[in-house]
C-alpha cells in the first residue's frame, strides 16, 4: 500500500506559513507524511524557532528574492514569472525523487497564488488542492467579481454611500472592498493591484478548468454557513480554524506554539501579562506587513494614553532595524502604561486571561485567533483583504468595532481611544461584542476538537485525495 505524502506548497509570508504549519500538523495526526515547500525567504527566519513534528519535512528553494518579495515595491510580474518557473522546476525534481524513493507524493495543496503547483500536478497526474488562506467570504467576491458581477462591484469603489448587495454576502460599500480590488479598477494607475487581482483571476480560472476542484478554507462551518454552500461547482471545505491551539501550554512555553515566527522576539512581556488584571489589557499589532505611517504610529501613542488602559503594543523594527518606537514624542509616559515589543507569540498573547480587546489590522490568522480565544477586537484593516474581514467581525459576527479615518486617512487617538472604550468601557454594545466573542470561541472549539468539523472535513478530504491518486 503507498503512504499518503502531501505536498505542502506555500508562500513565504507569516499569514500563509502559519496555517500551512497547522494543517500539516492535522494531516500528520491523520498518518499522512507532509513535505512542507516553500521559498528561502522564509527559512531564513523559520530555523530559528520552528519545532519540526515527526512525519514533517522542510524543503526550501530559491524564488530569486531571498530577501523576500516586498508587495508595492518590485515587480510583481516579475516575481510571479520566477516563482512560477523555478518553483515548477523544484517541484518536478521533488515529485520524481519521491517516487524513485519509493515514498511517492500522494497529493499536492498549495496556498493562494501559486497555480504553478496545479500545473506540475496536472503533469504528473497528482490531485492537487488549494489552501484559501482568508474567509470563505472573499473567495466568493472574487468570484461574483470575475463571473458577471465585476461591473456592479466596480461601480461602488468610486462612491463610498453607495451598497453591493450580493447573494449570501453582506452589504459591502467601497469601505468593505479588499484594498487591491478598490485600487485595480481601470481610472486607477495601480500596476501591482492589477497584477494582483490578474493572479486571482487565473487562480479562479484554474480551479473552473479541474474535473473535480476542491478548496479547503481556513474557515469553520458554523462561521460562514451559508457562503461555504453557495458555489455549487466549487467544493469549499471548511478544515479550520487552523489556529495552535491545541499545543497551548503555557507552563512550559517551548511546546506551546509550534508555528513560524519571520521575527525574533522576546518573552519577557508573558509575566508582564501575568502582572495585569483580568481583561484589562489592550493588545495592538499590525501582523507582519503592514507599515503604518510616523503620523499614524503617533495617533495610536495618543489613544493608548489616552485610554489609560495597560497595553501590550507590537511595533516591528523597519527594514533597517530602525526601531520605530524610539522616535515616539511620548515614548517614557508609554512605557509607565504599557509595554512595546517587536513581535510575540500572538496566540499565547490572546489566550492570556488578562487579555481586553485587540487593536488589530484584522489579518485572517489574527481574526480567526481572536475567535478562537473570544476575543473583542478594535478593527483597524490596512489593506488586501482586511477590510472585508473588519466587516465580517463589525457586522456579521459582531465581535468588534470598526475605527473611522479622518479626511486625510488617519485614525486619530480620540478615536482610537472611542473605540476602546466601546469593547472594554462595560457598556451594552461592549458587552454584547464580548458575549458574541465567547459565543464565537465555544463554537470555534467545537470545530476543532476530535470529532469536530475541522477533524471530519479533513479526514474526508484525505481519504478523497486517496481516491483520486488510485
Ligand atoms: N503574529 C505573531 N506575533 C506578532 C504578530 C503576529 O505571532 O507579534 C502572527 C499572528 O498570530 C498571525 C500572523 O502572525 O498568525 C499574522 O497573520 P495575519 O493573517 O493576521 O496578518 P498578516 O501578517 O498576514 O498581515
Amino acid at each position: 500500500m503507498v503512504h499518503k505524502h502531501i505536498l505542502l506548497v506555500t508562500s513565504p509570508s507569516q499569514g500563509a506559513i502559519n496555517p500551512a504549519l497547522q494543517l500539516a500538523n492535522q494531516l500528520i495526526r491523520m498518518g499522512v507524511k507532509v513535505t512542507i515547500v516553500t521559498c528561502v525567504s522564509a527559512h531564513r527566519c523559520m530555523a530559528k524557532t520552528t519545532m519540526t513534528p515527526e512525519g514533517l519535512t522542510f524543503v526550501f528553494f530559491s524564488d530569486g528574492y531571498d530577501d523576500g518579495f516586498k508587495f508595492g515595491h518590485g515587480d510583481f510580474e516579475h516575481f510571479i514569472s520566477e516563482l512560477n518557473d523555478r518553483g515548477s522546476k523544484k517541484l518536478a525534481q521533488l515529485i520524481t525523487a519521491s517516487a524513485e524513493e519509493g515514498n511517492p507524493v500522494t497529493g499536492l495543496v498549495y496556498t493562494m497564488l501559486q497555480t504553478w503547483v496545479a500545473k506540475v500536478a496536472q503533469s504528473f497526474h497528482i490531485p492537487s488542492t488549494l489552501l484559501w488562506t482568508q474567509p470563505a467570504t472573499l473567495f466568493h467576491l472574487y468570484f461574483y467579481y470575475f463571473s458577471g458581477y465585476g461591473d456592479i462591484i466596480r461601480s461602488i469603489t468610486n462612491d463610498p454611500s453607495c451598497l453591493v448587495e450580493l447573494p449570501v454576502l453582506p452589504q459591502l460599500s467601497s469601505r468593505d472592498l479588499p484594498s487591491f480590488l478598490v485600487h485595480s479598477n481601470p481610472d486607477s494607475d495601480s500596476k501591482p493591484c492589477k497584477d494582483l487581482l490578474l493572479a486571482i483571476k487565473e487562480q479562479l480560472h484554474t480551479l473552473n478548468e479541474e474535473a473535480n476542484p476542491r478548496i479547503l478554507v481556513n474557515t469553520f462551518d458554523a462561521l460562514e454557513p451559508e457562503v461555504l454552500r453557495a458555489i455549487e461547482k466549487l467544493n469549499l471545505i471548511a478544515i479550520g480554524p487552523l489556529v495552535p491551539y491545541a499545543f497551548l501550554d503555557r507552563k512550559h512555553p517551548s511546546n506551546s506554539s509550534f508555528g513560524a515566527d519571520l521575527f525574533q522576539k522576546s518573552r519577557d512581556y508573558l509575566e508582564w501579562l501575568d502582572s495585569k488584571l483580568e481583561s484589562s489589557v489592550v493588545y495592538v499589532s499590525f501582523g507582519s506587513m503592514a507599515i503604518l505611517s510616523k503620523r499614524q504610529v503617533e495617533e495610536i501613542a495618543r489613544g493608548l494614553l489616552g485610554s489609560h488602559r495597560p497595553f501590550l503594543w507590537v511595533i516591528r523594527a523597519t527594514e533597517n532595524g530602525e526601531k520605530e518606537e524610539d522616535e515616539l514624542s511620548c515614548r517614557e509616559e508609554l512605557d509607565q502604561l504599557g509595554m512595546i515589543v517587536p513581535w510575540c507569540s500572538q496566540v499565547e498573547v490572546l489566550s492570556h486571561p488578562s487579555l481586553g480587546c485587540f487593536v488589530s489590522h484584522c489579518g485572517w490568522n489574527s481574526s480567526l485567533e481572536c475567535l478562537m480565544f473570544g476575543v473583542p477586537m478594535v478593527c483597524f484593516p490596512q489593506l488586501f483583504d482586511q477590510p472585508t474581514n473588519a466587516k465580517l467581525i463589525e457586522d456579521v459576527f459582531k465581535t468588534g468595532v470598526r475605527v473611522t479615518m479622518n479626511e486625510d486617512g488617519i485614525v486619530e487617538g480620540e478615536e482610537i481611544q472611542r473605540c476602546i472604550e466601546v469593547v472594554m468601557g462595560g457598556g451594552e454594545k461592549g458587552k454584547e461584542m464580548n458575549k458574541n466573542a465567547k459565543k464565537w470561541r465555544d463554537l470555534a472549539k467545537e470545530a476543532a476538537k476530535e470529532g469536530g468539523s475541522m477533524d471530519m472535513n479533513l479526514r474526508a478530504f484525505v481519504d478523497e485525495v486517496e481516491k483520486d491518486f488510485i
